[in-house]
């Protein structure tokens, strides 16, 4: 494959020319045998195999529900004991602008154009939670120490050319979802520049925004930055669960590292290009290294608040009211195990919390959605949303809601995006 030139995409011609649908020179369309045949020499891919089996074994030990997809509740809990209140939670969702900055949905081989019992989010179940913009992040490696994640991707039956190498496999990611929208008819697209957002919420499309959790995909390769964002990527996170080349990640004793020259040179060039950095799972070091950059752009895609629940992976006060003084938005997950309770109003509580020290145009939505985490209570999958709508409509006045709903991560998006 002829090596990637960052003259190859001037900024310029990608805020002029999106390149939507169009192979990239230099990376043209995917090509499973030839990646494979360039990555991965046979040997290598033999201690790589057994490393992964020795993974594999440690993780379902520790975790064993780690490799199931999410299953979306098959009786319908909630709506046996709907309050009233909720059709005009639904009601309200349904005229807002909903947004969503994260979702793991791409690493479950599911098809995103079909309504589907498994998981938290498809094109279908988002049209009908009201939901007009939703993230998808791409994931290519898997826990510290024990990595499993080729093993996942053959678990969860990704083409074989596609697992090799994380380069590949957010490759494949990225074309997926381009795929998904190609076929959704008309009802999903990619949003890339400021108007689309407003664009495809006039058609009544779904806006769906591409990020990457850990720029471990890059491989070290930094002008790969303009490549993603010329293929729609606009958000990325340095780093995942575990140390990478990068920097360090906030995952338990792992040693809070901050950011190292490669991260610094990859945050750079992000900056330089107008991709945002999502500070999600960096070190505490590093956040502070990146929201330290002049130039650079952060939110936080998911996140509890470290005031309410002292997880390993929740942001505290003064990080968050960085990224409110940057213009960025911070996404609060709906992940039970990092917010220090299993009911709805435990998220309440971090978006509360996040609110009085970020403002009210600083806060959002970040479910976590598809990414191996338990909802709350009586929350199945996307379409139980309405019942988060209606305890925020319980407590605060429309106008707010209809920020932390969505306005404030489209307001981030709109101010981001290349115009
Ligand atoms: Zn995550």
């Amino acid at each position: 494959m002829p090596a990637l030139n960052a003259r190859d995409f001037p900024i310029e011609k990608l805020i002029e020319d999106p390149l939507e649908d169009r192979p990239v020179r230099g990376q043209a369309e995917f090509r499973p045998a030839e990646v494979e045949a360039h990555l991965y020499p046979g040997d290598q891919q033999a201690t790589g195999l057994r490393r992964e089996i020795r993974g594999l074994l440690l993780v379902w030990a520790i975790h064993p529900g780690q490799f199931r997809q999410p299953k979306a509740h098959l009786e319908r809990a909630s709506s046996k004991r709907r309050h009233c209140g909720a059709m005009d939670a639904q009601d309200f969702q349904r005229q807002a602008f909903v947004a969503d900055a994260h979702a793991d949905s791409l690493m479950w081989n599911r098809d995103l154009t079909i309504s589907s019992t498994e998981g938290h989010v498809d094109f279908p179940r988002l049209r009908q939670a009201g939901v007009k913009l939703q993230c998808f992040t791409v994931v290519t490696r898997g826990l510290p120490l024990v990595g499993a994640f080729p093993l996942f991707a053959a678990y969860r039956h990704w083409p074989r050319a596609a697992r090799r190498s994380e380069w590949s496999r957010a490759s494949w990611q990225i074309d997926r979802l381009k795929e998904f929208c190609r076929k959704s008819g008309g009802t999903a697209a990619v949003a890339r520049r400021a108007q689309d957002i407003g664009d495809n919420l006039r058609s009544g499309r779904l806006s769906a925004v591409l990020g990457i959790e850990g720029a471990h995909a890059l491989e070290g390769g930094v002008s790969r930055v303009r490549e993603l964002f010329a293929r729609g990527v606009r958000f990325m996170g340095l780093i995942h669960l575990g140390n990478n080349e990068l920097g360090g990640s906030s995952f338990p004793w792992l040693g809070d590292k901050g950011l190292s020259q490669l991260g610094r040179e990859m945050l750079d060039e992000m900056a330089e290009v107008g991709m945002s950095v999502d500070v999600a799972h960096a070190s505490r070091r590093v956040v502070d290294d990146i929201l330290a950059h002049p130039k650079a752009r952060p939110f936080c895609s998911h996140t509890g608040v470290r005031a309410e629940a002292a997880s390993w992976r929740n942001l505290g006060d003064a990080a968050l009211r960085r990224i409110a003084d940057r213009g960025g938005v911070a996404g609060i997950i709906f992940g039970t195990v990092f917010l220090g309770g299993k009911e709805l109003i435990d998220v309440v509580r971090h978006i509360e919390h996040a609110v009085n020290v970020m403002g009210e145009d600083a806060v959002g939505l970040g479910s976590d959605f598809d990414g191996m985490v338990p909802l709350p209570r009586g929350m199945r999958d996307v379409r139980d949303l309405h019942l988060l709508t209606a305890a925020l409509l319980r407590r605060y006045p429309e106008p707010l809601v209809q920020k932390i709903l969505g306005q404030n991560l489209r307001r981030f998006f709109e101010e981001t995006f290349p115009q």
